[in-house]
């Protein structure tokens, strides 16, 4: 990652770890999602144009053969149409050899835009968002306070993906707790299929302190961990439900993972199937607690 004078806490999807990483907004302009401690100390703001010219600037005298850019922070595509317009024609032309323009979006990003100014950004060379989905069930959306519903989750993609953005989604094994382990999996293989991102990542949920309380309160109901071998059962509904319109490159490599498994659906689906069986058979072929985070 190249550095600035960050404001942290800052993230970035794990593909971007080569990108230069401009922060056009601070934190999360929706900020709510029960299981999501990342943006807690920070209040949503956009940064001034002069400041990320500035920092534009310095990176690209710096690192002129920059070829990736990831806009943070929690949702860029919150800013205007207009603002993200002027940032991606000053990166373009401030970093000759780009490939890719990414940043994280919402649902609810997505859908605030117009199909035709999302192909104008698309145009101007956003070209992948990073969207988590979490789940695509319903009841569970609404018990981690996404902000989204399935339906806004595959419209907001679609819409996307047909303005011709390349999409990479996020879900979180184990967020359903027991009771709706199996709902929870068979509503996301359905909302996946019909979105078919070109990248899936699958994560463990891990409930970090900060959130961990206010998680609970807002599920509205006990909730029960899952173990290993629920959340291997979980990964196998998943893997086998999907059944995308084009070809998804998956992966369930994340640190939070019990385990790296990964390939391409569908074509890859039995090879992962088996891999998923053979790994509840052997626990011993996890990787150790300690190693996991969220
Ligand atoms: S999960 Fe995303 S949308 Fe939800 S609070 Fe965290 S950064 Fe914001």
């Amino acid at each position: 990652m190249i550095e600035v004078g960050y404001d942290y806490p800052l993230y970035r999807p794990p593909s971007e770890a080569n990108s230069a990483i401009f922060q056009v907004t601070l934190g999360c302009s929706f900020n709510k999602c029960s299981f999501c401690n990342m943006y807690r100390t920070k209040e949503y703001s956009e940064r001034p144009w002069e400041e990320i010219k500035t920092e534009v600037d310095i990176i690209s005298k710096s690192y002129p053969q920059t070829d990736k850019v990831f806009l943070a922070d929690g949702d860029a595509l919150n800013l205007s149409t207009e603002r993200l317009i002027q940032i991606l024609m000053y990166v373009k032309e401030k970093f000759p050899n780009l490939k890719r323009i990414s940043c994280y979006a919402m649902p609810k990003n997505l859908l605030q835009k117009s199909s035709d100014e999302l192909t104008l950004l698309n145009r101007e060379g956003l070209n992948m968002l990073y969207v988590g989905i979490e789940t695509g069930h319903d009841v569970l959306l609404k018990k981690i306070t996404k902000g989204a519903t399935s339906k806004s989750i595959i419209e907001g993609c679609n819409r996307a993906k047909k303005s011709g953005f390349i999409i990479s989604c996020m879900i979180i094994l184990g967020i359903g707790g027991k009771k709706y382990s199996v709902e929870h999996m068979k509503e996301t293989a359905r909302v996946v299929s019909e979105v078919s991102p070109n990248f899936l990542a699958a994560l463990t949920l891990i409930l970090e302190d900060g959130v961990y309380d206010e998680f609970m309160q807002k599920f509205g109901e006990p909730f029960e961990h899952l173990d290993d071998s629920s959340i291997l059962d979980e990964l196998e509904i998943l893997v086998n439900g999907i059944t995308p319109a084009s070809s998804i490159v998956f992966r369930a490599n994340h640190a939070s993972n019990v385990y790296s498994v990964g390939g391409n659906l569908p074509e890859d689906k039995e090879k992962m199937i088996l891999l998923i069986r053979r790994l509840k058979q052997h626990p011993e072929l996890l990787k150790p607690k300690v190693l996991r985070r969220f």
